[in-house]
């Protein structure tokens, strides 16, 4: 089905649009775009396209302009949400319908961090409802479900707009402002870590302190594969994972997650010892602490300073010894190519 395919009268309806049917297939309604209390929206069933007479002055427009208009999106980014086969809040498409029941729609006036816990309960939904994000995660031998469901590993498939109310509306404003200060809308309007996968990082009282992102798919030049909801540093990766005695500590999350499919879910990630990391470890009993940090210049030199800190502060450390160039994630996957078990 191409997006223009797709009917109009089901996206109008989708968003409230109360339609009137009239002779030879033609449906009029209010325009939600403009907020007019007049018949000014006229639908084509026939032809599939519908116009405003309206503040809009649309003619003949098809179901990407709809989208385009509805959503304040481009073109591109319409034609890619429908042919996701998406109908915002539809109830007669089977395949979506779960999605739109379970859901909760955000509310207003949250504390940030409330708000953002739902942003990453969100993504984690959707994860689910990709195939295109679970078929990454199992071609990088990362689809461990426990992992994925206890990280709150989520996807956002550029779907966010649709859960929020519409912009011209006071609620709609005003969450659409409350995601632009936490940065996970960006001023243009679009999601900040649309086509990543998400995983959210959390501080000792479970509050979500930042996003890790990291895209998945084609990645436009110049565009970074890994990013983040802000620079803060603050929270530790896994924080609930970590259990004594041993715990392992990679130079990054993709490498984190590696290792955790290898077997070891009490792993973190650090490239320089803090008070808070020391803390947590001693917190959790922590006596050994593995090194996984890739054999490259920049990962023996951030072991090398690990380990000194942390034996200073009375942990054992050992250093996982990986082929020259590699680390867990590179490891685990050439260790595939060549038929050997994932193992580290
Ligand atoms: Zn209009």
């Amino acid at each position: 089905m191409t997006p223009n395919n797709i009917s109009i009268q089901r996206l109008a309806e989708s968003r409230g649009v109360q339609l009137r049917k009239k002779q030879g297939g033609i449906l009029v309604g209010r325009c939600s775009f403009h907020g007019s209390r007049n018949l000014t929206l006229r639908i084509d069933s026939k032809s599939n396209t519908w116009s405003c007479t309206g503040k809009c002055r649309a003619k003949d427009k098809g179901a990407v302009e709809w989208v385009m208009k509805a959503e304040g999106i481009s073109k591109k980014h319409a034609v890619e949400l429908l042919k996701q086969g998406y109908l915002p809040g539809d109830t007669t498409s089977t395949v979506k319908k779960t999605t739109t029941k379970k859901l909760d729609t955000f509310e207003v006036e949250l504390p940030d961090d409330v708000l953002l816990s739902k942003v990453v309960e969100f993504y984690t939904h959707q994860l689910r409802e990709s195939p295109v994000a679970q078929q990454w995660l199992r071609d990088h031998n990362l689809n461990l479900p426990e992992m994925v469901e206890a990280l709150g590993i989520g996807f956002a498939d550029r779907s966010l707009g649709y859960r929020l109310p519409e912009r011209n509306r006071k609620a709609g404003r005003l969450l659409r402002g409350q995601l632009t200060q936490l940065g996970i809308l960006r001023p243009s309007g679009h999601e900040h870590f649309r086509g990543c996968l998400t995983i959210p990082i959390t501080n000792e009282h479970d509050q979500v302190v930042n996003i890790y992102g990291h895209r998945i798919g084609r990645t436009r030049s110049g565009e970074p594969t890994e990013l983040w909801l802000h620079d803060d540093q603050r929270g530790i990766f896994n924080l609930g994972g970590i259990t004594g005695p041993d715990a392992v500590i990679t130079a990054d999350i993709m490498d984190a997650l590696a290792v955790w499919c290898s077997g070891i879910a009490s792993v973190t990630v650090a490239t320089e010892s803090t008070d808070d990391l020391t803390a947590l470890l001693k917190a959790r009993n922590v006596e050994r602490v593995l090194l996984a940090h890739p054999r490259t210049d920049d990962g023996q030199e951030a072991a090398q300073a690990l380990a000194e800190a942390l034996s200073a502060d009375g942990f054992t450390v050992m250093r996982v010894v990986f082929p020259q160039g590699l680390g867990p994630l590179t490891f685990t996957r050439e260790a595939k190519v060549v038929g050997r078990p994932a193992a580290l």
